[in-house]
Parts: C-alpha cells; structure tokens; sequence
C-alpha cells in the first residue's frame, strides 16, 4: 500500500510516498527559512501562502523521483495539527482534495506522532515498547509508548520547549533564525566551565521540565559581560551543557522508573550532535540504545507523516468529512488504530 504524506504544520512543506512493503520510496522537502529569517521567526499568514505556492509543484516532483502515476496512491496522509492553524489548513484541504479526486482514503495524522515514529523509518528500527524524548519547537515530551497510539505521557516543559529555549538563546548571542544548529556549531568552539547555567528541575521529583530559568540566566550572563566572540562562545557551550545534562538526568530517571531499555529521541532538537552522544551513554548504561532519525527527519518531514499515515490507514482507520484541523491538539488524546475494517 502506497501512501502520500503531507506535512504543513509550521515553515516546511515535506512531501513523501511510503509503501508498506518497499518502505520510503521517496521524499521532498522545501524549507521556508529564508523567507521568515528577515522577521527572527515564523510569520503564519507568509508560511500558509508559501504551503500553497509548494505543495503541488513538490507532489508532481516526489511522484516523478518514485516514478510513479497519482493513481498509484491507495492514500492520503497529512498533519492535522497540533501547529500553525492556516498552514494545516493548506495541507489539509490539499490533501482531501487529492483523495476525493483519487478516490482513496484520506487521514489526519498526529505531527508528534509522525515524529515519535520517525527512527521506524530507519534501517534497524526499535521494537516497542521504548521510551521517547520528543524535542522539538514547541513540544518537550517524555513518553512511554507501548505501540501506536498508546502513549503515556510522563513528563513535559512547563513553559518554553527546547526548541524554543535553543532559538531564544541564540536570538539573544544574535545567531540567526532557526538558533538550534547555528548555536551548536558556536557551543562547539566555546571554552567549557566559564559559565555554569542552572540545571532546571533536576532536584525534584518527577519527570517534567522548564527552561524559562535557564532562559534568565542566559539574559543575565549576555548583559553583565563583553560579548565579545569567545563570551558568546562560552555562553552558548553553558547553555547547550546545561540542556543536554537535564535531558541525560531525566531520561536515566525515567529508564529507572518504567525499567524500559530503548530510548528514542526525536523532533528537531534530537539533531544535536552533543545531545545524540549523551543519550546514547546515558541508555548504554541502562543496558538498553538510543534510536534516533537520520539528521533530516528529525526537523520536520513529509516521510514521518506519510508513515505514520501508513500505519493508521492499513488498519482501516480514516477521516470522515469536511476538512478539519487541530492546531492544538495534545498527544495524550490520541487512541491506537482500531484493528479491524481493512481497506
Ligand atoms: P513541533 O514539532 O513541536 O511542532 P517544530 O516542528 O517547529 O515544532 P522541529 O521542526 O521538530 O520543530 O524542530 C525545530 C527545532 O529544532 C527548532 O527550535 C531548532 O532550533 C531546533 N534544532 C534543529 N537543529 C538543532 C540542533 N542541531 N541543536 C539544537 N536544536 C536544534
Ligand atoms: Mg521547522
Ligand atoms: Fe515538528
């Protein structure tokens, strides 16, 4: 069963065809942050329009790289939320369009979700049941995940997400936008120990997160020193230190507490380098693995949906009428596909 995925949920346009059998067969993505760069973020109205100008252009290019015809799609997957409300719009009307014109099945899938799943789309995929660090743009999440759609949702940011934390931080060293990449690439040549940045939350129980006190440390440290190239240097390294040990504190603590073995660690934030090497000693010691995505499916992607889309629709499950998006949609809501009907 060949599936057509669409992600719009935020400044990128990812298409993708996934065939239950072949796997990934091929994917396409433009990224919009030349367009947002001049304002330090995404503007919802520019993103929406540019879904629009993108969406079909990259189709007809991903269906020609599979060399295959729109009536070889058997369905339609896109991101119904959660994200930006006029861009899921785009995607979602796109996508029904496709599927009543095709007459084949269309599904609204989760984008967090489409996230966890994505180390699935990789050569030696987890088995379940594993643990998940979703860290992304707006999410921070720490999951256990029995199989799809059966999520328990153990901790998560009480303000900012690391995402966000890393884009405000390296707005603040005038990196520019999206911070996540320019500020590791910084952190990388920057003197370790000249600033030591709190940890947050790591003295309490539980398995939640907040970054905005780091966030003030960072605002303090900027304003009480020269910022010349080796402060911003040091800063960024304190700041991306004291991420990465929070995230190996909480994740050991919660490999303890369910006493799973795999780690999966998705969403743009799971990019970093340093934060991949540190999670993997971190579920080493446990006696487990972490899994990751490659590098590109981490950010957002057309293949994550597409396969998230596969494993719902191929269960029989699909959306019933009009087009519909949840710009804010939490991920504990979400129910495993019902086994049954079939296509
Ligand atoms: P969400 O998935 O929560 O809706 P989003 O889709 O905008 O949000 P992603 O595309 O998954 O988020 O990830 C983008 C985020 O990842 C940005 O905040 C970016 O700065 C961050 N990021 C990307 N690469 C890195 C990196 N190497 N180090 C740290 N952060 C990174
Ligand atoms: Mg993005
Ligand atoms: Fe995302």
């Amino acid at each position: 069963m060949i599936i057509l995925g669409l992600e719009t949920t935020c400044d990128e346009t990812g298409i993708a065809l996934h065939d239950a059998a072949a796997g990934l067969l091929a994917h396409r993505l433009f990224s919009q942050v030349k367009l947002h760069a001049e304002y330090g973020g995404v503007v919802p109205e520019l993103a929406s329009r540019d879904h629009i100008r993108r969406i079909l252009p990259l189709v007809e290019q991903t269906l020609a790289e599979a060399e295959l015809q729109p009536c070889d799609i058997d369905g339609v997957a896109y991101a119904r939320g959660p994200g930006l409300a006029g861009a899921l719009l785009a995607g979602a009307a796109v996508a029904k369009g496709l599927a009543w014109a095709l007459d084949r099945p269309v599904l609204g899938v989760h984008h967090m979700e489409a996230h966890l799943l994505a180390p699935m789309l990789e050569a030696d995929p987890p088995a379940f049941p594993f643990l998940a660090l979703l860290v992304s743009g707006g999410h921070t999440l720490l999951v256990e995940v029995a199989g799809v759609g059966r999520y328990h949702v153990l901790g998560e940011s009480l303000d900012d997400a690391a995402g966000e934390a890393f884009d405000k931080t390296a707005k603040l060293l005038g990196l520019p936008y999206p911070g996540g990449p320019a500020l590791e690439k910084l952190a990388a040549v920057g003197e370790p120990g000249r600033w030591v940045f709190p940890r947050p939350m790591v003295d309490r129980p539980g398995l939640d997160f907040s970054f905005s006190g780091l966030k003030t440390a960072v605002v303090n440290a900027v304003h009480n020193t020269t910022l010349d190239e080796a402060a911003r240097a040091a800063i960024a390294r304190a700041f991306q230190d004291a991420v990465v040990d929070t995230f190996a504190i909480k994740v050991k603590r919660a490999l303890v507490q369910t006493g799973l073995k795999r780690l999966v660690v998705a969403g743009g934030v799971g990019a970093n380098t340093v934060l991949r090497e540190r999670l993997q000693a971190v579920a080493g010691a446990a006696g487990g693995r972490a899994y990751y995505p490659r590098l590109a499916f981490c950010t957002d992607n057309g293949a994550m949906i597409a396969y998230a889309g596969q494993q719902r629709l191929s269960m029989g499950e699909q959306d019933v009428g009009e087009v519909e998006v949840r710009p804010r949609w939490p991920l504990g809501e979400l129910a495993a596909p019902l086994a049954n009907a079939g296509l």
